[in-house]
Parts: C-alpha cells; sequence; structure tokens
C-alpha cells in the first residue's frame, strides 16, 4: 500500500520527516506542521498520534515526541504517524486557538473553501487523518482547570471500545465528543479515534507524560503493531454521566477537593467567601462520584465551573477499593 503524506511516499522500513503546509501566517512564510512517519518494515495498520490541537495543552506534545523518538521502523508493524503540534498559530501564541479565535478542534473534516480553520482542518484531515486506520489525539484541561488522567470515547463504537481499553487507564467516559472535534469527524470517516485527557495547560508534567507514553504503547501492543507485553490496569471504569458543580454565587472560592478524589451527593466540595472574609455560601455536589477535573483559580463568578464529577454508581464500590484516604479523611485514587 503507497502512503503518501505533504507530496512525499513513505517507503516500508523508514522514518521520514514532513513539513507539511497547512497554511501561511501573514508574512507570507508556510505554517507548516512537522509530521514524522515511523513506516515498519512489516505491514500492519497506521495510527495517528496528534498534540496540541490546541495550542497551549503540551503533555501530549512531550508524550508524541518521547514514543517518536523511541521506536524505529523495525520495531513497528504498520506505520505510526505523529503530528506532536498539530495547531501551530496556537503553539506560537501561547494560545488555545487559531488567531481568529477560532477552535480548530470544532471544525473537522474541514473545507478547503471555508474559514481559516475549516481550511487547516481539510489538509490535516486529509494527510494525516485518513491515511491512517487508528487514532489518539492528546489534550490537557483548558487554561486554568486540571483534569484526572481520562480517555475519552464513543464506547458504542467496537474498534474505539477495543483501543480505548487497550489504553489501559482506570477511567473512561463514554462519549461521542462533538460532532466537528477530531476524533468525532475521524471516528465517523472510518477511523476509530479516542482522546487522552490529562493535566493542565502550559506545564510537562512527569506523570502524566509517562502514563500518556504508557498508554499509547499499550495501544500499539494491542493493535500488534509493537512487540510489547501491555500493562494492565488495575481497575477500569466506564463512565456513562459526568457533570459539571457551578459555583452558586460569585466570590472568592476556597476548593476543598482534587482530582481524583471520591466525593458523595450534597457534600461541601467548596467555599465561596466575600472579600470582607466572610463565608457567604457553600459549594455542595449534586452527585456521588470521582472528581475527574476541577477549577484552578480561586476566583468564581456564579455558574463558574468549579469542579467536574464522573457519576458513580455500581462502580463507586470498586473505585474506592483502590482509593487511600488522606490526613483529611478523604478518599483519593492514586493514580
Ligand atoms: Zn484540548
Amino acid at each position: 500500500m503507497t502512503l503518501r503524506i505533504g507530496g512525499r511516499t513513505i517507503r516500508r522500513g523508514t522514518t521520514e520527516q514532513i513539513q507539511l503546509k497547512v497554511s501561511e501566517f501573514y508574512t507570507s512564510t508556510p505554517v507548516n506542521v512537522a509530521v514524522t512517519v515511523i513506516r515498519g518494515h512489516e505491514p500492519g495498520p497506521a495510527l495517528f498520534l496528534t498534540a496540541a490541537i490546541h495550542g497551549d495543552e503540551l503533555n501530549g506534545v512531550e508524550i508524541v515526541r518521547r514514543v517518536m523518538t523511541s521506536l524505529r521502523p523495525e520495531q513497528v508493524r504498520g506505520s505510526l504517524i505523529c503530528a506532536p503540534v498539530v495547531n501551530r498559530f496556537g503553539f506560537l501564541n501561547h494560545s488555545r486557538y487559531l488567531p481568529d479565535r477560532r477552535d480548530l478542534n470544532r471544525f473537522f473534516p474541514g473545507d478547503p473553501n471555508g474559514n481559516a480553520a475549516a481550511r487547516t482542518a481539510h489538509i490535516l484531515f486529509r494527510e494525516v487523518v485518513t491515511q491512517s486506520r487508528y487514532g489518539i489525539d492528546l489534550h490537557s484541561a483548558t487554561v486554568r482547570r486540571t483534569n484526572l488522567p481520562q480517555i475519552r470515547a464513543d464506547m458504542s463504537h467496537k474498534k474505539v471500545r477495543r483501543i480505548a481499553k487497550a489504553f489501559g487507564g482506570e477511567i473512561i467516559i463514554d462519549a461521542p465528543g462533538s460532532p466537528h472535534t477530531l476524533r468525532a469527524a475521524a471516528t465517523r470517516a472510518g477511523v476509530p479515534t479516542i482522546i487522552f485527557e490529562a493535566g493542565e495547560t502550559y506545564r510537562f508534567q512527569k506523570n502524566i507524560v509517562a502514563r500518556g507514553i504508557a498508554g499509547v504503547r499499550n495501544v500499539l501492543a494491542g493493535l500488534d503493531m509493537i512487540e510489547e507485553e501491555p500493562r494492565e490496569p488495575r481497575f477500569q471504569v466506564i463512565v456513562k454521566v459526568s457533570e459539571w458543580v457551578r459555583a452558586p454565587r460569585g466570590g472568592i472560592l476556597d476548593i476543598l477537593v482534587r482530582p481524583g478524589e471520591i466525593v458523595h451527593a450534597d457534600e461541601e466540595i467548596g467555599v465561596i467567601t466575600n472579600p470582607f472574609g466572610r463565608e457567604v455560601s457553600s459549594v455542595r455536589s449534586h452527585l456521588t462520584g470521582l472528581v475527574i477535573g476541577t477549577t484552578t483559580v480561586p476566583m468564581a463568578n456564579p455558574g463558574d465551573a468549579v469542579c467536574h464529577v464522573a457519576k458513580l454508581e455500581k462502580t463507586l464500590h470498586t473505585v474506592e477499593k483502590y482509593c487511600v484516604a488522606d490526613s483529611r479523611g478523604r478518599k483519593t485514587l492514586l493514580l
């Protein structure tokens, strides 16, 4: 099978570095996305690995770099197509967005005659996504939030389910994703794709990078693309419902929970005080489950997202088994 990206043919048994032109700066210089393809001697599926589609979400950049520099073509069956910095504009500007404030991850599969985001998306989709049989897209929480490492996947899709489980994370959020994300558009186009979502913007977080690398390698092993014993998670929970607990009032927020902690319905998870220091209101969770994300800033307007809770029912007991109690007696999942 011929593999061509950015006009270059990638032969079996080679690693190719390609500057894929996706747009142009207003200085008329090309906007290139660096794509590395490791094509094995032996046949097998192609898998794409993308990061920084939101230009400020950096953990994935390091995950892709470490995976791609650790593999030689003789160790790979099929092809690994790696784009560590998909949103080149946002990456340069320390921003989630494109220069027109559009979110690139809302414009897939793109349109060659559309707006700036749609045009960029179109080239990435044509050159990277549709050349692949599977995909993993790497994200962090949006700015001023943090996420517990989690997989997001449409578990009703058999092949998506296969790679989501193979990744080997403990928490899988079962959701199709909004329709014009890379993940949803790729899956619709016959390229089952999952998201690894973990940590914060603007940082390389060592434990998260390590988990991401292990997960990607688990998927490659599960697809028989590399020779490696996949690592089994201690447990795996598939979450169907997750909701944000929101600030009831405006003020200074003291958040009492962290990602990985168990919360119960009606439990206090934060306190909002006014600038005179008097307590004005309590933030309470409306559901029982696992905290999978929180805000990281202490200022809250009414309605601001404070804490993202994955609803646990039957699986609550399973998760609790792997928690340890901290000095305050709170049960925390150590990931
Ligand atoms: Zn993102």
